[in-house]
């Protein structure tokens, strides 16, 4: 007899999986351009001055206590300022429900067993493509799944047309889920009058925006740059969720810290709404870990720290932004015929190059260059050192 006979080996996590295959490669040039995580212009990964500045400050605190089931409310209350601005009028009513949690992924996890519990009639909507582990969390979750078109391959540009139809297409009260800037793995974003028309396509249908930001600042160095949608939808009036990471743009990938809010009818109603996620938290993890919150809100209240952040996080776009133009113009020193534009048109931490599976994996056997199957390039991976042997790849495979 043995318990686990019947279970099979899990599918490999096709992000994840990049690293493993990079990281047993021996071969003094590889590069790994597959997993999201910032490097500086060295290849290392970093640790933000206002960072290591609020771990002193915080050091030798007694911090060791439990939080709070939904986290720490003052952490909470500056994410959640950062995310609608600050002068937000959901916030001055106290409209909005907010909660700690596991860094984005949590967050989105949370708002879908959110989903299961109080709107068990209503199916998530995600863009095609989108980051694998949406799928993942809405199954798991148990919530119904479909996709809207997003991305058009011809143009390497937004579907605007076909997402527009998709979301008419789908039922009355769908959720749908947004990526609030820097689309994964697309780089491909919304224009703000694209983002007005589509906040009057949720209000006729009565669709539920979710936005996913995982990425605030990062896209154009200016976090009040990257809300943009966030606040059209406001000013539009509508309820809305919003997962928020701090994994990218403040570096603290490990320490799992995000936030999940939800926009309610008002303060009673937010109250009512935070009760409950604090109790579909509590049986699966019962409090969310205190380090990560002390300091993002230690940084979020003190202005000089504020303000280092806004220039170091700043600099990590603006590095990637330098990546992009350098990548685009190797490609075309080459002589490639191809078009490159949408290198330096995408947007974030990725670009959807467009390589075929098969053109990646040449890319990894010949050259030892390591990305995701559906062709995306973590343009963080990418340094002054590595930009050319890169570019050089990309046109041998697509000549
Ligand atoms: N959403 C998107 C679109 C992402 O790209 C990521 C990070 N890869 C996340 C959510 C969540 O990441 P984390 O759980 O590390 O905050």
């Amino acid at each position: 007899f043995s318990w686990w006979s019947s279970v099979q080996p899990a599918p490999r996590d096709p992000i994840l999986g990049v690293t493993s295959a990079y990281l047993a490669d021996t071969h003094p040039d590889k590069v790994n351009v597959g997993v999201g995580a910032y490097r500086n212009d060295q290849g290392k990964p970093v640790v933000l001055e206002c960072v290591r500045e609020a771990e002193r400050r915080i050091g030798g605190q007694e911090l060791m206590e439990y939080l709070p089931m939904g986290g720490s409310a003052k952490y909470c209350e500056l994410s959640v300022g950062l995310a609608y601005g600050e002068d937000a009028q959901v916030l001055k009513d106290k409209k909005v429900a907010s909660v700690q949690a596991l860094s984005g992924t949590g967050a989105v996890r949370l708002f879908a067993d959110f989903i299961k519990r109080f709107r068990p009639e209503s199916e998530a909507y995600l863009p095609m493509p989108t980051w694998s582990n949406h799928h993942n969390i809405f199954r798991d979750a148990n919530v119904n799944q479909h996709t809207y078109r997003y991305y058009l391959a011809s143009t390497r540009g937004l579907d605007f047309e076909g997402l527009k139809e998709d979301l008419k297409k789908a039922p009355n009260n769908s959720v749908i889920l947004l990526h609030a800037c820097a689309h994964n793995p697309t780089g491909v974003d919304p224009t703000p009058e694209q983002w007005k028309a589509l906040s009057k396509l949720f209000k006729e249908k009565e669709h539920f925006p979710l936005f996913d930001m995982a990425y605030q600042g990062f896209a154009s160095g200016d976090t009040q740059r990257d809300n943009q949608a966030i606040r059209i939808f406001l000013e539009d009036g509508h309820q809305l969720a919003c997962a928020q990471s701090f994994a990218k743009s403040m570096g603290l990938y490990g320490q799992r810290i995000g936030c999940l809010s939800v926009v309610c009818d008002d303060a009673a109603q937010a109250t009512v709404v935070k009760s409950q996620l604090e109790y579909i938290a509590r049986p699966m993890y019962s409090s969310p870990p205190v380090h990560g919150s002390l300091l993002v809100a230690t940084i979020l209240s003190d202005s000089d720290l504020k303000t280092l952040w806004f220039k170091e996080v700043k600099d990590m776009a603006d590095r990637i932004i330098g990546m992009r133009t350098a990548l685009r113009k190797n490609l075309e020193d080459l002589g490639s015929k191809q078009n490159w534009e949408h290198i330096t048109n995408q947007i974030g931490m990725f670009c959807y190059s467009g390589l075929t599976p098969e053109q990646v994996d040449r890319m990894t056997q010949e050259f030892h260059i390591y990305m995701t199957k559906n062709g995306r390039i973590s343009m963080a991976g990418v340094t002054s050192g590595n930009v050319k042997y890169l570019a050089n790849a990309i046109h041998e495979v697509t000549k």
